[in-house]
């Protein structure tokens, strides 16, 4: 048996990356970046008027002054500006060359076209965004390793990025075993229960970048389970294989595993839920192994796989985000394992994170799980009561 933390090293260890690809600017969400993204223009492009108004010499007001001309967005005035003259300006127009500050049409009267009385003083520099304020040209926004997001679209459109070199998604397969699953749309007869696990690890492996495969299920058998390993290894880079990993009569996984010549990296860890953990690799494919009960699986998913599933991508984050919250309620970890707690987030009056552990039945209860928001890391043997501070995972 290893520590979370030893498991952790060797999955980063196992470095297979994918190579990169193109992708159009709408599809890339949630990839990730595989070269950096550079501002190609200075932005603003131009000094730019913050304000409908007029674009003015800050020391000639108050005053009248006479109207020269008018710069519009996207039509712009394009001579200088002189002492005693004032141009018409709109929200986002370039400012003209001698302007030093745009007063807005509010603080301003003017009845015709060829004066404006500005009725308040100005000061150098208002409502004026000065080229390049945003962003000089040629400076790097994002960097290879970096998840693209919605929030991000915008800023990869302003500088033309109509495509993007992102890395490939990892092809992940998802075999489910035991001779009591069956398909989720059968109604279980005496002594099945329905293959929960493999749509929940199918949509997890897809939130963190995967394209996956999801075969039929293996029964408990080993000359099927070895030939459907060995077939879904080769057409994947990831294999997630659920069931069958502890030490029953009929706990095959492993056995097929190493009959295939798999190099097995560790089984064991001390971790709850989720003790029986297998990792291992079959030629460039990563296998793992993760244990039958549905939240166990979660948790392992969680804490393993989709570190594998960014770090084939070369994304630079790949651990889930950490935070601290109080604790809603006493809660304990076991005696030598580190224990992971489905929990609840809110926050109270005084603005405290609060992390309530669910109730749940154990690594089974996948119902109490579906609520979760994150875990509650409790280290082997401790015992946290209610409002001392605790280590989270995000979910
Ligand atoms: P195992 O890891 O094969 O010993 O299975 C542990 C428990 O998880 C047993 O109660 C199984 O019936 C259950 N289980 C195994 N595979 C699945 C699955 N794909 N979906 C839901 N439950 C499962
Ligand atoms: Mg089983």
């Amino acid at each position: 048996m290893i520590s979370i933390t030893k498991a952790i090293g060797i999955i980063r260890r196992e470095k297979v990356r994918v190579p990169s690809e193109t992708t159009d600017l709408p599809s890339s969400v949630g990839r990730v970046l595989a070269s950096a993204i550079v501002a190609d223009t200075d932005l603003p492009p131009f000094d730019r008027s913050q304000m409908d108004g007029f674009a003015v010499i800050s020391k000639y007001t108050p005053g009248t002054l006479k109207l020269v001309g008018e710069s519009a967005a996207g039509r712009g005035w394009h001579k200088e500006l002189k002492p005693g003259e004032a141009v018409a300006i709109m929200t986002g127009a370039p400012v003209p060359k001698g302007a030093d500050a745009v007063q807005r049409i509010e603080l301003t009267r003017n009845s015709d076209d060829k004066a404006v009385n500005i009725l308040d003083a100005t000061e150098k520099g208002k409502f004026i965004i000065r080229r390049g304020a945003e962003i000089k040209k040629g400076t790097t926004i994002f960097g290879p390793g970096e998840i693209i997001t919605e929030n991000m679209i915008a800023a990869l459109a302003a500088f033309g990025y109509g495509k993007v070199k992102v890395t490939k998604q990892p092809r992940v397969s998802i075999l489910g075993t035991g001779s009591e699953i069956v398909e989720i749309t059968k109604k279980p007869g005496r002594d099945q229960i329905r293959n929960s696990n493999s749509v929940m690890l199918d949509v997890l492996s897809r939130k963190f970048g995967a394209v996956t495969t999801v075969i039929p299920n293996a029964k408990d058998e080993i000359s099927n389970l070895r030939a459907q390993i060995k077939a879904a290894a080769k057409s994947s880079d990831i294999l997630i294989i659920t069931g069958g990993v502890s030490v029953g009569k009929y706990d095959l996984t492993k056995l097929a595993l190493t009959d295939l010549g798999a190099e097995i990296f560790f089984d064991k860890v001390r971790l709850k839920p989720g003790k029986p953990v297998v990792f291992a690799r079959l030629g460039n494919t990563l296998i793992f192994g993760l244990p039958g009960n549905p939240v166990s699986a979660a948790v392992t998913f969680h804490l393993f796989v989709r570190l594998a599933i960014l770090q084939m991508q070369n994304a630079a984050k790949t651990s889930p985000a950490q935070a601290f919250a109080v604790l809603g309620l006493d809660t304990r970890a076991a005696k030598e394992r580190d224990t992971y707690l489905p929990a609840r987030l809110s926050t109270d009056k005084l603005g405290h994170l609060i992390a309530d552990p669910l109730k749940w039945q154990g690594s089974s209860d996948f119902i109490g799980f579906a609520r979760a928001d994150a875990l509650i890391v409790v280290a082997r043997g401790k015992i946290l009561n209610k409002g001392d501070v605790a280590k989270i995972e995000y979910l």
